[in-house]
């Protein structure tokens, strides 16, 4: 593993990283909290840019519109935050809180969940739930892109060369809105089976926006569409959150591994679905 490593950069700033990743003469990786790093097994490494030490990149700041999270931001300062409040901040902690244990989560990084894409990856599916935008540099250059698009197509092929994902932007939702997240495993330490994360916004009871993504029971995270539209303009009723439910797991393609069956998987996650739209509808209405 990693034999071949000769050097390892710990840039201070955005530009000195993205300048140590263009390095032309090294093949060149970049890594955040370090976690996946066992599983990557690439023996062709031969340096590496940690970016453990960009202080710029670890913050959580809650402004006008906009929940900004640095890239580097720890997951455990996500779940640990005073400063995220509202439906957003609720759906973001809760998640954040049941990724790996304690010691994993401080290592595990905002944005690392998200180019690290992996099917038990807890954050992406509410970054979507939460149609959040992230924001890419390359140097001083930015741009700022749907997460859906990066999700799409992987952050290794969307970002280009030195290029990185310096900040998670996700949308404050107020009055009206309520959320929920939910994820099936076998232990709490233990990667999900099934992770859900949903949004509702209503107004006098009818359901105006619904957003409803899940990853693990995916391959990749997924927004369940056709029972996003079930649901839209519908008033809220028991029979329509079963409709919802069924037609979230009939609009996806399960999978299954060591720990559980397609079949099980389905079946769990329609009453995942159904009573986590009650709930989040309940609270929308607070
Ligand atoms: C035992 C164990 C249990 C785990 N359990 C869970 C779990 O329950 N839920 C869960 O969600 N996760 C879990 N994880 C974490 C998950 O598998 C990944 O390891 C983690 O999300 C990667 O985040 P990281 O910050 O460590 O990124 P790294 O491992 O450092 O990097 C991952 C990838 O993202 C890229 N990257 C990182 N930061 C940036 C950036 N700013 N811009 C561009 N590219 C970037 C890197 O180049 C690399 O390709 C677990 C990990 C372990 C080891």
């Amino acid at each position: 593993m990693l034999k071949k490593l000769t050097r390892f950069y710990y840039p201070k700033t955005i530009e000195e990283a993205c300048l140590n990743l263009g390095n032309r003469e090294q093949k060149t990786v970049l890594i955040a909290g370090g976690t996946s790093e066992v599983l990557r097994n690439d023996n062709s490494i031969e340096a590496l840019v940690d970016l453990s030490k960009v202080k710029e990149l670890c913050y959580i700041r809650q402004e006008s519109s906009y929940i900004h999270i640095g890239a580097g931001t720890p997951v455990q300062d996500i779940y640990k935050s005073k400063n995220l409040k509202g439906p957003s901040g609720e759906l973001l902690k809760t998640a954040a809180g049941k990724i790996g244990s304690t010691l994993l989560r401080n290592s595990i990084t905002a944005a690392g969940n998200l180019a690290g894409l992996f099917p038990w990856s807890d954050l992406p599916p509410v970054y979507m739930a939460l149609d959040a935008e992230v924001v890419c540099r390359k140097g001083k250059p930015k741009r700022t892109v749907p997460v859906q698009r990066l999700i799409d197509t992987r952050a290794a092929q969307f970002l280009s060369e030195a290029e990185i994902i310096s900040e998670i932007m996700v949308p404050i939702y107020g009055k009206g809105t309520g959320v929920h997240f939910a994820k099936f495993s076998k232990t709490s330490n233990d990667y999900a089976m099934i992770s859900l994360a949903i949004r509702l916004t209503q107004k006098s009871g009818k359901i105006e926006q619904a957003r409803i993504a899940v990853n693990a029971i995916t391959a990749t995270p997924t927004r369940c569409r056709e029972a996003e539209s079930v649901l839209e303009g519908q008033k809220a009723t028991p029979e329509l959150f079963a409709a919802a439910a069924k037609k979230a797991v009939s609009g996806i393609t399960v999978r299954r591994d060591i720990r559980a069956s397609s079949d099980y998987r389905r079946e769990v996650l329609e009453v995942m679905v159904r009573r986590g739209l009650q709930e989040a509808f309940a609270k929308a209405g607070k």
